[in-house]
């Protein structure tokens, strides 16, 4: 019987999925709640893929023999709770795509961590002539390039949603960069769920498989007995010499797990901190785990352009360091921005706070930081949390408004680090507007 696809969501993704339904002979439908945005609308109506928007047509949805779900739509939605009470399954576009490749993939998860590390390993991997596709979270999606044709890798970054609906989703290599609490609105307020889900990257893999884990992340480390019992467990630290792993010794990250071990000074790293040592180690296991010859990964290593809003070095204006990490929207990922800072801070920080807790960064702020810029609709918890930790904290109600305050108490030798620890949707459009205004106020100063 022909499979009857019904693709929920059509941004890109869900446009992926109906391009691969259709090169493989299923009927295919389309359906959105919201208005599809044009590129994608042009794109279905020149592939002739019949889809509606701003609905969803019950009776013709829970006709499928199969749906498509994009990461965004939540289990809690009405149309996915009348479709599994019928019965009819559910997977992501992610789970989708694999069942037609041959390729090998690489998958990437984690809380923070995930583009950077992901796009680490395509450039490494693509810098020694792999035949490699970079995708999922990032730029086109699997399906998409899974249609175009099979590379001898996917690189794909997952999102904890796209793991939740895979069934037989089986990297070569999974890498777990971290857990923190994140996103637990969508895990009924249970972190446990979160964790299941991100472990859930290995529940496939066999022997023949690789788990990149961290060693340093207490949460990764309880769970540990949780992953899957017969994947080879490759573990990152920064502490400890390990006789198979990567760790970090006199300043260098070294890489055993083979007879020709990898090492390479932290500081020639292109991008810095320690959660990018982290990422670093990890991309540069997986590279050696497809016989990336060591030269060349650390060649990548020290060529990696970083990505926008992570860390990103905007300019010194009169000896003030001004510091793009708009993408760090939770209080861990913060909490590594402000580690990798070795000079006086003036932090940017605020937005719409999905229960963060703020001890967590306490101790750093005391240490590193010279004042505080609030920049969001309610402050209010902010003010609790760090009034007594630095010596002035003021709020601001713009990006305009927060880069003159901060610039206007600098001296010369601060840096001023925009590094929200919130999500952006009170006075942004998203993260990357919220890094653009800021980098574009910085350049008018
Ligand atoms: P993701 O794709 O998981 O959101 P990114 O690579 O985009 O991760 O980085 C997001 C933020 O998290 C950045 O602001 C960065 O400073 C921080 N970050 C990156 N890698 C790590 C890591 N390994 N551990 C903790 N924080 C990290």
């Amino acid at each position: 019987m022909k499979e009857k696809v019904v693709i929920l969501g059509s941004g890109e993704s869900g446009v992926g999925a109906a391009i691969l339904a259709q090169k493989q002979g299923m009927e295919v439908f389309v359906s959105d709640l919201n208005k599809i945005k044009k590129e994608y609308k042009d794109e279905l109506i020149a592939l002739a893929v019949p889809f509606e928007e701003e609905q969803h047509s019950e009776a013709l949805i829970l006709s499928a023999t199969l749906v498509i779900k994009s990461p965004g739509i939540p289990d809690t939605a009405p149309i996915v709770k009348k479709i599994r009470e019928n019965n009819i399954p559910v997977i992501s576009e992610i789970e989708f795509g694999f069942r037609f490749t041959a390729s090998k993939v690489i998958a990437i998860t984690g809380t923070n961590g995930k583009t950077t590390t992901t796009s680490l390993i395509y450039h490494i991997l693509s810098n020694a002539g792999l035949d490699v596709g970079l995708g999922g979270n990032i730029g086109t999606s699997f399906a998409r390039q899974v249609a175009a044709g099979d590379r001898a890798y996917f690189v794909l970054e997952v999102s904890s949603f796209q793991l939740d609906n895979c069934i037989t989703f089986k990297p070569f290599i999974a890498v777990l960069c971290n857990i923190t609490e994140d996103h637990l609105d969508r895990y009924n307020y249970s972190f446990d769920n979160y964790i299941h889900s991100k472990f859930s990257i290995t529940k496939n893999q066999d022997n023949q498989d690789y788990f990149i884990f961290c060693a340093d992340d207490l949460v990764t480390m309880k769970y540990l007995p949780i992953a899957n019992t017969n994947v080879n467990k490759i573990p990152i630290t920064y502490y400890e010499k390990l006789s198979y792993g990567a760790y970090v010794e006199n300043q260098q990250i070294i890489i055993q797990i083979d007879k020709n071990n990898f090492t390479m000074p932290i500081s020639d790293l292109s991008i810095q901190g320690m959660h990018n040592s982290y990422n670093s180690m990890a991309a540069a296991i997986s590279a050696k785990l497809v016989g990336v010859r060591n030269d060349k990964i650390r060649e990548s290593l020290e060529d990696f352009k970083n990505l926008e809003h992570r860390l990103e070095y905007v300019a010194s204006i009169k000896g003030v360091d001004f510091i793009n990490d708009s993408k760090a929207t939770n209080v861990n990922s913060t909490w590594y921005a402000l580690e990798s800072m070795n000079k006086p801070t003036v932090l940017i920080l605020g937005g719409v706070d999905k229960g963060n807790d703020y001890t967590l960064i306490k101790e750093l702020v005391s240490k590193k930081v010279k004042a505080i810029i609030c920049l969001g609709k309610d402050n209010e918890k902010l003010h609790q949390a760090f009034a007594s930790e630095v010596g002035y904290i003021v709020d601001t109600n713009s990006m305009e408004q927060a880069v003159q305050t901060a610039y206007n108490i600098t001296d010369k030798g601060d840096v001023v680090l925009l590094s929200p620890c919130c999500a952006s949707f009170d006075l942004f459009e998203n993260y990357e507007d919220r890094g653009r205004q800021f980098k574009r106020n910085v350049l008018n100063l």
